[in-house]
């Protein structure tokens, strides 16, 4: 598979950790966390690692 989530997102409240796209991050800084609800910022964000 290709494309899709070239973000990881790791929120720092719950510790949820999952791969995400642009307009995901975009929806998670508007919305917060999908697991917890907290705020999330940009800093919850990292390129995602090659496997
Ligand atoms: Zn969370």
């Amino acid at each position: 598979m290709t494309g899709g989530g070239d973000l990881t997102f790791r929120c720092p409240d719950c510790g949820e950790a999952m791969a995400v796209n642009e307009s995901m991050r975009d929806a998670l800084l508007d919305h917060g966390c999908v697991v917890c609800g907290s705020t999330v910022s940009a800093a919850a964000f990292s390129p995602a690692e090659p496997e």
